[in-house]
């Protein structure tokens, strides 16, 4: 039996988190289908300990709390999550009904689609030094999650990127050492200020290196750069960049611009029962911000709700009077 859902929503960042949270404002049963193991997004993945200040009624929040909030706020209405699958096609059958094909066969069922996938799936540059694979995710690290879990520690940055500058600075005063590995001879995407304060930091820099070997048992406990320095290591952190896989929208049978989707003003796609919201979306004067997809997401499953039925409101009005799971 096909378990049919009202709205499938493509995508688990920000935007697809606040589209589950409105969709089921709307009643509406709903499902998330996300690529990544967790939600969370551009935002988790590139800046989770970064402040965000231009949300409305935010005044400064972390970009790991304004996931955690989101995602509350979606969870609220109990939508079905589906992580770690990747949606590789669309195709809606003669009757209407959607079929969402993932890479790995599996088929999920919908009356409506929204798309809230950015521009895709992406993944971070591994670091390709031998042996050091078996320390993902306990030593090595691609993105700084939580602060404290570096203090009194000896870290090793490998960036030639700000994003590299970024963390070498706020882990300053946090972590006992902070070296920074970068194979080039100048930092790349930065402002001129930003390598000021790190050359004025107590970061020790290494220009035009590389790790070469990575030491330890269970537990790394050193590396060796290529001219030979030894630094006893306790974490390393890499950003090398992304490997970006851009999504083929085209594939899916939807007319595209730039790889993006060109929306109506009821964020409808060019397939009836499409719906599109966040950095997926293109129109003028469209801004590929965190509150531009929020205000997309509550246009989108609006229009979703008008397609399954007509005589649906157009929005709802006040959250007050709207039965709210508990
Ligand atoms: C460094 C940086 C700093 C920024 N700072 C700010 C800021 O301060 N304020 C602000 O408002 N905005 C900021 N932005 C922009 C903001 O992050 C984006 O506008 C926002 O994250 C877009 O959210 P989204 O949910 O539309 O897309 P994304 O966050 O890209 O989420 C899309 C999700 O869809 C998933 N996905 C993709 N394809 C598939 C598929 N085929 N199947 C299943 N899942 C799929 C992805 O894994 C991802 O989780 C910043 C962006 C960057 C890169």
């Amino acid at each position: 039996m096909e378990d049919l859902y009202d709205v499938t929503i493509i995508g688990g960042g920000t935007t697809g988190l606040y589209s589950a949270f409105y969709s089921g404002m709307r009643d509406m049963k709903t499902k998330v289908v996300e690529y990544q193991p967790s939600v969370g997004g551009k935002v988790s993945f590139f800046y989770p300990e970064k402040k965000v200040y231009d949300v409305g009624g935010l005044p400064g929040i972390t970009g790991e709390d304004l996931v955690q909030n989101v995602t509350e706020q979606a969870e609220s209405m109990e939508p079905t999550f589906v992580t770690g699958m990747k949606v590789a096609s669309i195709e809606k059958r003669e009757d209407g009904v959607f079929v969402l094909m993932t890479e790995n066969g599996e088929e999920h069922f919908s009356k409506t689609v929204l798309i809230a996938s950015g521009l895709g799936t992406f993944e971070m540059q591994p670091l390709k030094v031998k042996n050091s694979k078996r320390y993902d995710g306990k030593q090595i690290h691609y993105t700084i999650q939580n602060l404290e879990q570096y203090r009194d520690q000896k870290v090793v940055v490998v960036s030639q990127n700000r994003v590299g500058i970024d963390w070498s600075l706020a882990l300053e005063g946090v972590a006992e050492e902070v070296h920074i590995v970068n194979r080039s001879d100048e930092f790349k995407a930065v402002y001129e200020q930003d390598v000021e304060k790190l050359e004025s930091s107590s970061v020790r820099i290494h220009k035009e290196r590389e790790i070469n070997e990575v030491h330890g048992d269970d537990r790394m406990t050193g590396i060796v750069l290529d001219d030979g320095t030894v630094l006893d290591v306790d974490h390393i952190l890499v950003y090398e960049g992304l490997q970006i896989d851009k999504s083929l929208y085209d594939e899916w049978g939807l007319e595209t611009d730039k790889g993006r989707i060109p929306v109506t003003t009821d964020m409808g796609a060019s397939i009836p029962g499409v719906f599109v919201a966040g950095d997926a979306a293109v129109y003028p004067s469209k801004t590929m911000l965190i509150g531009s997809g929020f205000n997309e997401a509550m246009a989108a499953v609006n229009s979703a709700a008008k397609y399954l039925d007509p005589k649906a409101k157009a929005q709802v009005y006040s959250t007050v009077i709207y039965k709210h799971k508990e």
